[in-house]
């Protein structure tokens, strides 16, 4: 069996869905034939020239990377612009280019689980979850002649949709009575008589947001003038995707010793690991996020983390964190914080694709600081 880059991108969806990516974000195939074959796939954190001829050179028919080329408007991609050359260079080669960037960030598992993992920390949450969506349950009593018709209008107005699943319902067979009183117009029965009925329970979940619509279609299919229905609104529960994650270590270590275990975990980097707070202060439950996690510094206080692990943290808001009592920050470099999401990714496409891709993963450094330069003449405050 040979896999086309449809299968691939269909394999990467599933585990990153589209929908999961922020409004402002641009994901998914940048270039590529849907129906060529793909035989290798390259995995890395950045769409840059390094990784482009990286690709190329490897034979490869598909870049994947965590951040996009093309984020914001775009009207061309010519040769003479930086972004518009390596489009050049992935077409002219016969390979593809596709982004999964915070729909990998929100997925689970996503983007801060492998940073989590790679720390060796058990991850018990997002940091940030997403808003769950908002379900109704609807139970409706139909005669029995009447089911396929009524649950067809509830399907079509917005009803029984689950995740990629249309029409689910679940139905139980009864017995219905009413008694019509002087001035109603039964369908079938007669006023002032008991008449009984066997009917249909009909059960379907349907978006909150559907509910005005899938009442309307309930009443126009359904025979009676007064349908017997119950609407519940289901309790909504915490998801299990978004921004972050947070876990805990397998023991107490102090802040200085979580620091070089963050920096041993992780690819190396000019600047390397810093971090923020007291050297001692004890390190057992943790808040992670790969990339820039700045906005997630309010999360990370009411979490209640002893420390949180991010990217691109800045002297005011992290001196302003400290003082207000926050948890002790890690700041790595972005790209050696998302570069243990290569692999699981990676691992997504092996998995669905079994035998049939050779995926292997860029170890092209391409955290833009390059050089270091830390001179030590001693303080109040810190220590190397
Ligand atoms: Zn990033």
């Amino acid at each position: 069996m040979t896999a086309t880059l449809r299968d691939v991108v269909a394999a990467l969806e599933t585990a990153y869905p589209p929908a999961l990516a922020e409004s402002w974000d641009a994901v998914g195939l940048v270039c590529g034939n849907p129906d060529e074959p793909v035989q290798r796939v390259l995995i890395a954190v950045d769409p840059v020239a390094e990784t482009v001829e990286e690709a190329v050179e490897a034979g490869a028919q598909l870049l994947v990377t965590h951040h996009p080329l093309l984020l914001r408007g775009v009207h061309g991609v010519p040769a003479d612009d930086p972004k518009g050359a390596l489009v050049h260079r992935l077409i002219r080669a016969g390979a593809g280019l596709f982004c999964a960037h915070t729909n990998a960030d929100s997925a689970d598992p996503g983007v801060s689980d492998a940073l989590a993992v790679a720390l060796g920390v058990t991850v018990t949450g997002p940091l940030a979850p997403r808003p769950v969506e908002a379900l109704d349950t609807l139970a409706v009593a139909v005669p029995v002649r009447d089911v396929d018709r009524v649950l067809d209008a509830l399907a079509e107005s917005g009803a029984g949709r689950v995740g990629a699943y249309s029409h689910a319902a679940w139905t139980a067979q009864g017995t219905g009575q009413f008694l019509p009183l002087p001035g109603a117009h039964p369908v079938a029965g007669r006023v002032g008589e008991l008449a009984r009925f066997a009917e249909t329970r009909i059960e379907m979940v349907l978006p909150r947001h559907r509910r005005r619509a899938v009442l309307e279609a309930l009443h126009a299919a359904h025979p009676y003038q007064q349908p017997a229905y119950d609407l519940h609104e289901q309790v909504e529960l915490l998801a299990s995707t978004g921004l972050g994650r947070v876990g805990e270590l397998p023991s107490v270590e102090p802040l200085r010793e979580f620091t070089a275990r963050v920096a041993r975990a992780l690819p190396s980097t000019a600047w390397g690991v810093r971090a923020a707070g007291d050297p001692n202060h004890p390190i057992r439950r943790v808040a992670v996020c790969g990339g820039a996690g700045d906005s997630l510094l309010a999360a990370a206080c009411s979490a209640g983390v002893d420390a949180y692990v991010t990217s691109d943290l800045r002297h005011h808001p992290v001196s302003e964190h400290l003082a207000a009592g926050g948890p002790a920050l890690v700041d790595v470099a972005h790209w050696a914080g998302e570069w243990p999401w290569c692999a699981q990714a990676a691992s997504v496409i092996v998995d669905a694709l079994a035998g049939t891709v050779d995926v292997s993963v860029s170890h092209s450094r391409t955290d833009p600081w390059t050089v270091g330069a830390a001179e030590f003449r001693g303080g109040t405050r810190g220590e190397r």
